[in-house]
């Protein structure tokens, strides 16, 4: 009697947060078994509300700095979990620390312990304000250790040299993605980022609030392409970092001018003081993951931030921003 294959059962941290929620989804739809924790301190259960119910998804309220027990068997564990917007990590800047530092070591333990492979959530940050531009993989960044977004850089920076011990060491099976500035529909309003603030202002008609002259550069990658990056990468054999998000570049200044538009807005555009360390440019060299994984972006800029805006209107209409 042939007996059904077992679903592969994925663990992520943070699995209900902006990421995360979006990274549980996908792999739904592959197949997999989801078991999604998280502590909620900037996570938000509405954002997987929609699977209560899926015999395929478990939520675990837990806090994976703290040892991590589950039964039964993980065939791999995706490390989300971080405070991840500027004002969250200037907010929490020692659980940020904490759950780069302890939370990848008691990730990396389940998935020793469960024979599993991991993949953590790395960051653009590790390149800190580069020197070297578009960034490549083999780049060892620009950081500043004890300033403001150093909790940050500095956490994702030990969890990249922890993910690579447990691999020379006790050989687990890992992957790091560099995640550049991603969006979409479930970040926070509020949660500083660029993309929420400027949707939000323009939305709302209040100031456009660009900090310095605006002519700093970040490059945005839709949600559906980043995650689509990542779980490329989690299938591929390449145990290097490999760099995940949109090159196509513009200065903040621009992103501001193409938010308003986009909303139909004409909120005015207010200059506001540059926050400390803020990186002058960013954008990443995809070529690797292009070779290695055959992944590109393909959602235009427009259209995803069409979507996102859609979202903050929708929950400017129920009242809730
Ligand atoms: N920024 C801005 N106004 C805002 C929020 C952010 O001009 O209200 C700028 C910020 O200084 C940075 C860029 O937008 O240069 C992206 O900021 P974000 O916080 O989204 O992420 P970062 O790329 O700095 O990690």
């Amino acid at each position: 009697m042939s007996k059904t294959k077992a679903a592969q059962v994925a663990v992520v941290t943070g699995g209900s947060g902006f990421l995360g929620s979006h990274l549980c989804d996908h792999l739904l739809r592959e197949g997999f078994e989801v078991i999604c924790l998280d502590n909620l301190i900037t996570g938000n259960v509405a954002n997987i509300e929609h699977l209560a119910g899926n015999e395929r998804f478990r939520f675990i309220k837990h806090d994976v700095t703290e040892y991590i027990y589950l039964p039964g068997p993980v065939d791999i564990v995706f490390h989300f979990a971080s405070p991840a917007s500027p004002v969250d990590y200037l907010q929490l800047p020692i659980q940020t620390l904490k759950v780069g530092a302890l939370g990848t070591h008691k990730a990396l333990g389940l998935a020793r312990a469960k024979g599993a492979r991991f993949l953590l959530a790395s960051t653009s940050e590790v390149y800190g304000d580069p020197l070297i531009h578009p960034q490549q993989e083999s780049y060892w960044g620009n950081v500043n250790p004890i300033g403001p977004r150093g909790v940050y850089d500095e956490a994702k920076r030990f969890a990249e040299a922890m993910v690579m011990a447990y691999h020379r060491t006790h050989g687990v099976d890992t992957r790091i993605v560099r995640i550049f500035n991603t969006f979409g529909p479930r970040m926070r309003p509020h949660d500083g980022r660029v993309v929420p603030a400027f949707s939000v202002q323009a939305l709302k008609n209040e100031p456009i609030t660009v900090f310095g002259d605006g002519r700093q550069t970040r490059s945005f990658c839709y949600v559906s392409d980043l995650v689509a990056g990542i779980y490329a990468l989690s299938r591929s054999n390449c145990n290097d970092p490999v760099n995940i998000g949109n090159p196509r570049e513009m200065t903040v200044l621009q992103f501001a001018e193409l938010i308003r538009d986009l909303v139909g807005s004409t909120a005015p555009i207010e200059f506001r003081e540059l926050p400390v360390d803020d990186p002058k440019v960013r954008q990443p060299d995809i070529t690797k993951a292009r070779e290695l994984l055959d992944w590109q972006p393909v959602k235009s800029l427009e259209d995803g931030l069409r979507e996102t805006i859609a979202y903050f209107r929708t929950l400017l209409e129920r009242g809730l921003i």
